[in-house]
């Protein structure tokens, strides 16, 4: 696990390759996505690592309800009782109510490769056959600014999932993206801003054209849900992702 501070209070933690972030003022904090369902200890761990708790989190906040993304988040509700938000297209996501995942079948007809091979074994070992789905879940709209560490405001860039959301830290000039922007290739680790494969995005079309919604967003730094930090802005981002598309 890596913990990495990109602006001053603004951590990156990733393990597994997936990302979650910090986000510190005072000893209050925001935890953005859980990672996966076997990762609630590295997620205390990565808290602990910067001298805080579970104690001290104010809310978890996802960027969307995929299995990699939320793996920790009930377990983080249920016994810290912290509130866990997700965009309103996004509950019946984390509520397990509906599902806009890859499927197993075609993970499972593309295992002969052996990058997605051992990406799905470590998925596996992380847990990704069983999330956790959240029993309760306090949504926002497009748009909100969220009262909370960081005062993240919320923008809807749907494609990967109905709801996925990015988060626009305006004071760190930090824009987290979750899995609507990446900066790593899922499979083959290649780097490189780009939007995911189609096969893991709900609505590959929309997933692209959401990305627009970022263009103008005033930042430095660009956090993805796969991928190391992004040093630039949003508008470099997502031309270097249309680029590779
Ligand atoms: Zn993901």
């Amino acid at each position: 696990m890596e913990v990495l501070e990109v602006a001053p209070g603004v951590y990156q933690v990733t393990a597994s390759r997936v990302s979650w972030q910090l986000i510190v003022e005072g000893d209050s904090i925001t935890v953005v996505d859980a990672g996966w369902p076997r990762d609630y200890k590295r997620v205390v761990a990565s808290l602990e690592q910067i001298g805080h708790s579970p104690g001290s989190v104010d809310a978890v906040l996802l960027t969307h309800a995929h299995v990699d993304h939320m793996g920790a988040a009930e377990k983080l509700r249920s016994l810290h009782d912290i509130p866990v938000r997700a965009h309103q297209e996004e509950s019946e996501l984390a509520l397990g109510l509906r599902h806009e995942s890859i499927t197993t079948a075609k993970v499972i007809s593309q295992m002969w490769r052996p990058s997605v091979f051992r990406f799905a074994l470590m998925s596996l070992g992380r847990g990704g056959a069983s999330v956790t789905p959240l029993t309760a879940i306090e949504t926002f709209q497009d748009g909100a600014t969220l009262d909370t560490p960081g005062s993240p405001i919320a923008i809807h860039v749907p494609g990967h999932t109905s709801g996925s959301t990015a988060y626009h830290l305006g004071d760190k000039g930090v824009l987290i993206t979750g899995d609507a922007l990446v900066t790593t290739h899922l499979y083959t680790r290649e780097v490189g801003a780009r939007v995911m494969p189609a096969e893991f995005n709900h609505d590959h079309e929309l997933a692209i054209s959401s990305i627009g919604r970022l263009e103008d967003i005033d930042a430095t730094v660009v956090l993805t849900g796969h991928g190391p930090p992004y040093e630039g802005s949003p508008k470099r981002a997502v031309e270097e992702a249309t680029a590779r598309l």
